[in-house]
Parts: structure tokens; sequence; C-alpha cells
């Protein structure tokens, strides 16, 4: 008998109806032979609404009292995929974070997931009953309810998977797995069948979202295989595994598997004489203020000046700006911002065996006539900045220019 842990994100429990179609799938799972454990998100959008009531009633609450009440959203979807498997003639049972064994640190809010105790757990499955787990929440060592940051939901599937020892994790959301491209974007658009979990990292740090990506580097940590797949339709969606079993089975022979991009984008240039000691004040400054800070360049020692340009999320430019201004008076800097910039990357393992493909990105990107403002290349990954209103074009252009699209 094979143990199954299924995660359903918000938009798969939204209302009634979704709840109950979850409830028929994972009573034919477990129909099927195995035994079941189910994580669930909070409803639809409920965690942003219950943001947005804690907004009115106080700017800054103690976060304790925040990750209680973010808690809550979660124990909706629980309770009530529970009864509707009970209606259908199951077993089934519901358990909050702390009550799966989940055990995180401290802070709250975007606490870490220490260790999982799933005896609870196991001892209701030993029961016959499906095991329904809140996710995104956890106990921190002061016996508070703490929540795993946004998106935390694949973070407990995952762990709570590798606790268990599972055969399967999958990871149901409202798109079918991951895509090459944003299908809304791009027409022909192909569903990948196997990602790496590197690749995987990488589409979801440019701009791709489908899996929080630390549920992804939990996964990779443990060797365990995720199959992200859709609620509403019974194909095959995409399994994340490693590199060498994809080299293994030969499947997905691409050069290129993904073109994620992100438009949400905004750069800073600070230009300022060539002062020990500046590059270091820009970043520990943002770091201070939680501003992200993407990508980074520096043209130093041109007329004794030097060009320190970084790209952040449009979110954080007012942050950035409050420090920015305070280093211009400081270090007598000139600071400009083009809040209309976007990136757009080229994602695969390819990159790293073929050197081809780094000369292609910009061959393509030039042939159709788009500038580059600034770029970034990992092992497996090229990004550019490009202007805001030439990256679906950019996209579009990779995409076909790699042969990604569908046949
Ligand atoms: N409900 C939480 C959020 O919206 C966790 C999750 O959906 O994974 O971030
Ligand atoms: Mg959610």
């Amino acid at each position: 008998m094979s143990l199954v842990v299924m995660k359903f994100g918000g938009s798969s429990v939204a209302d009634a109806n979704k709840i109950k179609q979850v409830a028929a799938k994972v009573i034919a799972k477990k129909n099927d032979g195995n035994k079941v454990v189910v994580v669930v998100s909070a409803p639809g959008d409920t965690t942003d609404d219950l943001i947005k009531m804690s907004d009115k009633i106080a700017l800054n609450p103690p976060a304790r009292e925040k990750d209680m009440l973010l808690a809550t959203g979660e124990m909706v979807s629980i309770s009530l995929l529970a009864m509707a498997v009970n209606v259908m003639g199951e077993k089934a049972v519901s358990m909050t974070g702390p009550q799966a064994g989940i055990l995180a640190s401290e802070n709250y809010g975007c606490a870490k997931i220490k260790k999982i105790v799933p005896h609870g757990v196991r001892d209701k499955l030993a029961e016959n009953n499906i095991v329904i787990v809140a996710g995104f929440q956890a106990l921190n060592p002061k016996g508070d309810i703490t929540t795993l940051g946004r998106g935390g939901s694949d973070l407990t599937a995952v762990a709570l998977a590798v606790a268990l020892e599972a055969d399967m994790c999958e990871i149901y959301s409202d798109v079918e797995g991951v895509y090459t491209a944003d299908p809304r974007v791009v027409k022909d658009a192909r569903k990948i069948d196997c990602i790496s979990y590197d690749e995987m990292l990488e589409m979801a740090g440019s701009g791709a979202q489908v899996l929080q990506s630390r549920s992804v580097e939990v996964a990779k940590k443990f060797g365990l295989e995720i199959h992200s797949r859709s609620t509403f339709s019974e194909n095959q969606g995409t399994v994340i595994t490693s590199e060498e079993k994809i080299r293994r089975k030969n499947m997905e022979s691409f050069l290129v598997s993904g073109i994620p991009f992100d438009k949400e984008q905004a750069k800073f240039s600070i230009t300022a004489s060539d002062t020990a000691g500046i590059v270091a004040k820009i970043f520990s400054q943002c770091a201070k203020a939680g501003v992200k800070v993407d990508i980074i360049s520096q043209l130093a020692g041109v007329d004794k000046k030097t060009v320190i340009s970084f790209t952040v999320n449009r979110q954080d430019v007012r942050k950035a700006w409050e420090q920015l201004n305070r280093i211009a008076s400081d270090y007598k800097a000139s600071v400009l911002c083009n809040e209309h910039v976007a990136k757009v990357s080229v994602v695969g393992t390819g990159i790293k065996t073929n050197a081809e493909v780094t000369a292609r990105v910009f061959e393509i990107l030039h042939k159709s006539g788009i500038d580059i403002e600034m770029i970034s290349t990992s092992e497996i990954r090229i990004s550019c900045i490009v202007n805001e209103r030439d990256v679906l074009k950019a996209v579009e252009e990779l995409h076909r220019g790699f042969g990604l699209s569908r046949q």
C-alpha cells in the first residue's frame, strides 16, 4: 500500500462545489489502494482578505496575533473538506499544523520547519482515515502557532511527505503543471513533462508562479519527487525531480526548459565619486529596510566616478528610495530610477553544457530589435533586463527561437 500526500491550493477549495470535487478526488485516491494525507491552503483569497482585515485594525499588530489570525484560513478548509469526505461515506479527520506535529522556529510570519513528529498523523492513518492537515502553519518552541510565509502550504506538503516517507507528493492547483512560458502570454506554450529541481528553482525565482521555492529546495534536499498537476483534470502534470533521473530516463532533451518573465521590476542607478565603502553602504541599507535586490552591476573608475545599478521588485521602490536619498546626500551621489523595466529569463540545464545557448539568446533579442539594459547569469539561467514594453515580444521570440513551441 502506498502513502500519498496530496496538496490542494486555495483556488481548489474556493467554494463548496470545489471542496466536494476535492473530496471525491481524495476518496478516489484512497479507493485505488493508497493511504492518503491531504494538505490544504485557505479557500480562495482568504489569506489576503484576513491581511486586509487586520490592516484596518492595526498596521503593525503583534506578530503573534497576526499569525494566529492568518492560520484560521487553512482551518476553514480542513474542517470543511473533512465534512465533505464524511458526507460521501469515507472516514476523514482534520488536523491543524501543531496537531500534525509540525514544529517550527520561533519567528512569526516566516517560521522555518525544524522537525515533524508525525505520530498523530500515522495513528489516524492506521485507523483508516483520510488525514487532512492545515498547510502554512506550525507550532513554535513557545507553544504559539506560527505561519511559514506566503505560499507555505506547498512547504507543509513536501515536509510532511518527507517525514512520512511518502511514496508520492502531488501538488494540485488550477494549472496543469509547469509550462515553457506563461500560457496566457504565449499561446503555443507547452506543458513540461519533467523538470529538474534546479531548473524549477530558477523558473520560480524568475517569475514563474507554480510552486513555492522553499518547498522545491526541501524536495531537492531529500530527493522527493513532486508531481504538480491540475485539480480539475486527470491529465499528467509536471514531475519535478533530479537532473540525473531525467537524464537516465532520457526524458526531455531540450537545451532550454522555459522562458519565465517578471514585469514588476524597477532599476536604480547611482552615480557617485569612487568612494570606498559606498557599495557596502547601499546594499546593507537596502537589506536593513527589507528591500530584496536582484541583479547588480557596477561600472567603476570612469572619470573617477562609479555607477552602480541594481533591480528590485517594483513594490519595494518606495522603501529603496528612502534609503538611497539618505546615501545620496551623504555621498553626494545622484540617483535615478526607471520603474518601467522587466526581466526575461532563459532557463535550462543545456546552458551549462552548450556555450551556443548564451550567444543565441543575445542574437534572438538583437534580431527582434530589443535593447538589453542589464544581464545576469547562473549556471543554468540567463536573465536580461529590458524595457517593460518589449518583454512580451522578448518572451515570444525566445520561446520560438529555442524551439519550445508545441509541434
Ligand atoms: N494561504 C497561504 C497563502 O495564501 C498559504 C498558501 O496558500 O500556501 O499564502
Ligand atoms: Mg493561498
